[in-house]
């Protein structure tokens, strides 16, 4: 059941309670005074006969010769209309002395009798009807109902009604009017329900459908996300309480996102900071043993050739002692950077520690890796030292070795550095190599 729906039929439910609590009460209200009005009217009615009865025979004590006041009434039923006698009572209905004239009109036939009993203030009965009959006590459920009938300020009697009370004529037309009202009542209340229900769930439906809406944006993404704010009530707050939280979350998420790239660009750092020598900042040792076991066993796999080579600064030590430890340090970026700028994209270099620098080379067979290690040494020994101090000469030994049934890339490395010995051996500043 939609909400929508559901409000209507509260809003109707409501109203129709309303309608029936007022109209109920209205009819209760209605009944009890048109009761209290003819008990009014009977006891009124009978202070008459009442009146002249004890006029003329001082008290409701039987003697004889004295007329009870069923055979009073009796007697001067003839009468009636004249003086003594009592006239007949407001509406026509009350039965008043006469068994006859105390049944209701002709005209409502069929009813339940309805008549009153006339009692003395010890609630004897003196004029009987139904089962009441004149000198018996009165019971006490009838003796609840009675009223008063006052002669010369003092209780004469008590008058009670017998039987059932049905309503009038024109109480009955009353109580049509009040149906029909009833009725009217509903089907307003009906109308008005579906009216208001309709005019007030449509804003909160709207608002409604909007968050739904944004909500599902969030869920595929969209955090940032407003939706209209109408009114003052506790759905435009839900609103926007929805935006401020939207903002909020979106604005979270770009912070988080900001951090998160923060911490990949500085784990990125960290791991070519792994990998990278400080002073030249050429690959390190770690790194080429990784790669150059990579390029091992692919060469293998693929049976293509690739060579490595090892080279160490000649006389480094030299070099330290004799321009200090910082063009040492200069001579090691120099000839990083010249190692590095004379690679391929493919090749990889390393600086294997202290003043040995290693290099790969895939796809490269001897005399190729021999002939570009003899032109880089040529390089270094060529570069204008003497810009870094006017003696300063750096030249470098170089071992190369392209043969994969060495087994691995570390045993191809120390064969490498066989060769390197070599050629530190044989007088330096040279390239020894072999297949
Ligand atoms: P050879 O020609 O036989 O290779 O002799 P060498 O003097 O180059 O070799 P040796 O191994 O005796 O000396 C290497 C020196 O390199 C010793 C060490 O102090 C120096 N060294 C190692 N790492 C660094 C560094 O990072 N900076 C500097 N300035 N010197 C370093
Ligand atoms: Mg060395
Ligand atoms: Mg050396």
């Amino acid at each position: 059941m939609s909400l929508r729906t559901k409000f209507m039929l509260a809003l109707f439910l409501t109203g129709l309670a309303a309608v029936a609590m007022v109209g109920g009460l209205a009819y209760v209200g209605m009944t009890k005074k048109v009761d209290s009005i003819r008990r009014e009217q009977a006891a009124e009615h009978f202070h008459t006969a009442v009146s002249t009865y004890l006029q003329q025979y001082g008290s409701w004590e039987q003697s004889p010769g004295k007329l009870g006041f069923d055979e009073f009434m009796r007697a001067s039923q003839p009468s009636r209309g004249e003086e003594q006698g009592p006239p007949p009572p407001p509406g026509g209905r009350e039965g008043e002395g006469d068994r006859e004239d105390r049944r209701p009109p002709s005209g409502q036939g069929g009813e339940p009798p309805f008549r009153f009993i006339l009692a003395d203030h010890d609630f004897r009965v003196l004029l009987g009807a139904g089962a009441y009959h004149p000198g018996e006590p009165l019971p006490e459920a009838a003796r609840k109902d009675a009223r008063p009938v006052m002669v010369g300020g003092r209780i004469a009697a008590y008058v009670s009604p017998e039987g059932v009370i049905t309503p009038s004529k024109q109480e009955l037309q009353y109580l049509a009017a009040m149906r029909d009202a009833l009725w009217f009542g509903v089907s307003g209340a009906a109308v008005l329900a579906l009216v208001l229900g309709l005019l007030l769930s449509r804003s909160l439906g709207r608002t409604l459908s909007h968050l739904t809406g944004a909500v599902r944006a969030m869920h595929g993404g969209s955090l940032l996300q407003r939706v209209p704010v109408e009114g003052k009530d506790e759905v435009a707050e839900l609103a926007a309480a929805f935006n401020d939280m939207s903002a909020q979350l979106a604005r979270s998420h770009e912070e988080l996102n900001e951090s998160h790239q923060t911490i990949l660009a500085q784990a990125e750092q960290m791991r070519e900071l792994s990998v990278r020598d400080a002073l030249t900042k050429l690959h390190n040792r770690r790194h080429f043993d990784e790669q150059a076991t990579t390029l091992f066993s692919h060469a293998v796999r693929h049976k293509r050739p690739l060579s490595v080579v090892i080279g160490d600064i000649d006389f480094f030590k030299r070099i330290n002692d004799q321009f200090s430890h910082a063009t040492g340090d200069v001579v090691l970026r120099q000839v990083g950077e010249i190692l590095r700028s004379h690679m391929r994209l493919s090749d990889l270099v390393a600086r294997y520690g202290g003043e040995e620098f290693v290099i790969a080379f895939p796809e490269t067979e001897l005399p190729q890796a021999a002939a570009l290690c003899d032109k880089l040494r040529g390089i270094i020994e060529a570069f204008p030292w003497h810009q870094v101090h006017p003696d300063l000469k750096v030249t470098m030994s170089m071992g190369v070795y392209a043969d994969l049934a060495a087994g691995t890339a570390e045993a191809m490395l120390q064969k490498a550095d066989a060769l390197l010995y070599r050629a530190k051996e044989t007088g330096r500043n040279r390239v020894c190599f072999a297949a």
